[in-house]
């Protein structure tokens, strides 16, 4: 690490933060966090026992009443001191983020801007939750309907994103008057903590936000979900898990947020502008170095365009410069851990096995570090392990199609329905394509749909519930409606 590297690791508090107060685990156990491009340890980070946990949400429930009534026009400036902060430290908060997660410098960058700018528009919201009055139909009483915070939260973030998810949902919590515990994913806890410190410079009352990551996030976690004081779990992550949670919240019938896996298409057809066709899938596929879950992951392609589209797509992803994320000009940086890597490699195995071609990539790099080359593949038969599973890495997929219900067919064949892409510029063919994609969210030639300002989320087992635009405060607002007697 170089001493600027170090500095920047060295500054972030790697303790629980509980109660407005850093403090060590019981016991005070450890986990290492890696950089997983040099598979080196950057550090050491507190290991949030059970019981820590129980502490968090004894901080979170003691601190909700106070909250709620705290002024709505000061929670969001306190929202809006924290964009400013984040963004005035971008640069190193970026350098911390690639160091853990890996991805490029200008990324990191890139999701630092988009993680502080959900702190500023839920700065914006937090002066507008409205609630309605009205005349019964009768003539007779009046209804007046208000909007309350919902209460204590549970979040639960994965590593993609290690800030904006975390951001995408702090950012509405404490904007609505709800106070929370955060469990950060394991593998990337430090860009939390170090948010959760801006916060408290910020003049986040102690216990609104607590934060406890953890080695053991199942044993920490079910406990707080079952015992009844957290009345909403914000989730993002795999669907395999967000299932297990959501039978966990049933006990007590918990609000919930579920932001799942997804399973992208990514449509191009015969009329596209290929020169944007081939920008958008870079931006869809590349972004994050295929680790989104946004992430295309399936190409549908017209006969007709699908040699021209394949080898410019092979050309740009083989140009790609592979490396460390914290050095100049590198554009693809390593997978989170090398159980990513070979299940990337597997993926790709099986489409060969079963007859895809490899135009481009299709192997790892080797180490250190858990690099795998940007792979496109032709004739990827829509039975290969690959059309159905996430592929979190740099592999393009393409299979062709030769008419608009087949596309559409393929496209939908998939439990998942996060996002899909369709590059076309027949208005017509777009806005019938747009409403039969089974999709929360439709990039209509564009490869990037993620904006803070717009609702984010999925149909299907990609999740329940949007995060993000004027929907995503509602998720942590109850209605209450009071009948009125008029005599
Ligand atoms: P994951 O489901 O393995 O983990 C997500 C989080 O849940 C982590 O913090 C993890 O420690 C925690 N966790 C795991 N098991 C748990 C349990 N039994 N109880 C409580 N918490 C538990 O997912 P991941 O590998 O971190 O992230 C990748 C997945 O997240 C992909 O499927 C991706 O599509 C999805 N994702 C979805 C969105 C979205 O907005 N829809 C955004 C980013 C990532």
């Amino acid at each position: 690490m170089t001493d600027r590297e170090q500095a920047v690791v060295d500054a972030v508090p790697t303790d629980l933060f509980i109660g407005g107060q850093w403090r060590p685990a019981a016991g005070q156990q450890t986990f290492d966090v890696e950089d997983p491009a040099t598979a080196k340890t950057l550090c050491a980070v507190a290991d949030a026992s059970p019981e820590d946990g129980v502490a968090a949400l004894d901080a979170a429930v003691a601190a909700q009443r106070s909250w709620a009534d705290h002024p709505p026009r000061e929670r969001g400036e306190i929202l809006r001191r924290a964009y400013q902060v984040m963004m005035d430290r971008q640069d190193d908060l970026a350098l911390l983020m690639t160091l853990e997660m890996g991805k490029p410098l200008a990324e990191s960058k890139g999701e630092i801007a988009y993680a502080a700018e959900f702190f500023r528009w839920f700065a914006e919201e937090a002066v507008r939750i409205s609630g309605g009055f009205a005349t019964a139909p009768s003539g007779s009483g009046r209804f007046l309907v208000m909007r309350q915070p919902v209460g204590p939260c549970l979040l639960i973030t994965p590593w993609n994103f290690p800030a904006a998810m975390g951001s995408r949902k702090i950012g509405p919590a404490v904007a609505a008057g709800c106070t929370m515990v955060i469990k950060p994913a394991g593998l990337t806890p430090l860009s939390m903590l170090a948010l959760a410190d801006i916060l408290r410079e910020c003049g986040l009352p102690d216990g609104v936000l607590n934060v406890v990551p953890t080695s053991r996030s199942g044993r920490m976690m079910e406990p707080l979900i079952r015992d009844g004081r957290a009345r909403k779990l914000s989730f993002t992550g795999s669907t395999e898990v967000g299932r297990t949670l959501l039978e966990q919240c049933s006990e007590h019938i918990m609000r919930t947020s579920m932001e799942l896996g997804g399973n992208a298409p990514f449509l191009v057809f015969a009329d596209a502008d290929l020169d944007a066709a081939i920008e958008g899938a870079m931006t869809a596929k590349m972004r994050n170095i295929g680790e989104a879950c946004t992430a295309a992951n399936r190409f549908y392609v017209h006969a007709d365009v699908a040699d021209e589209f394949s080898a410019r797509l092979a050309e740009r992803m083989g140009a790609l410069r592979i490396g460390r994320g914290t050095d100049e000009g590198v554009q693809v940086g390593p997978l989170i851990e090398s159980k990513a890597r070979d299940k990337v490699q597997q993926l790709v195995d099986d489409a060969v096995g079963r007859g895809a071609r490899v135009l481009v990539g299709g192997e790892a790099v080797e180490g250190p570090g858990h690099f795998y080359r940007p792979t496109v593949l032709t004739g990827v038969p829509t039975d290969a392990e690959m059309a159905q599973a996430e592929i979190f890495g740099p592999v393009a997929p393409i299979t062709t199609f030769t008419n608009e219900d087949e596309a559409l067919a393929d496209a939908n064949n998939t439990p998942l329905g996060l996002v899909s892409y369709v590059y076309t510029r027949d208005l017509q063919r777009s806005l019938r394509v747009c409403e039969r994609l089974e999709a929360g969210m439709v990039g209509l030639n564009q490869g990037l749909v993620s904006n803070p300002a717009a609702p984010f989320g999925g149909v299907k087992h990609s999740g329940l519930g949007r995060e993000g635009g004027s929907v995503g405060i509602d998720e942590f607002l109850e209605t209450k409606y009071v009948a009125v007697a008029t005599g």
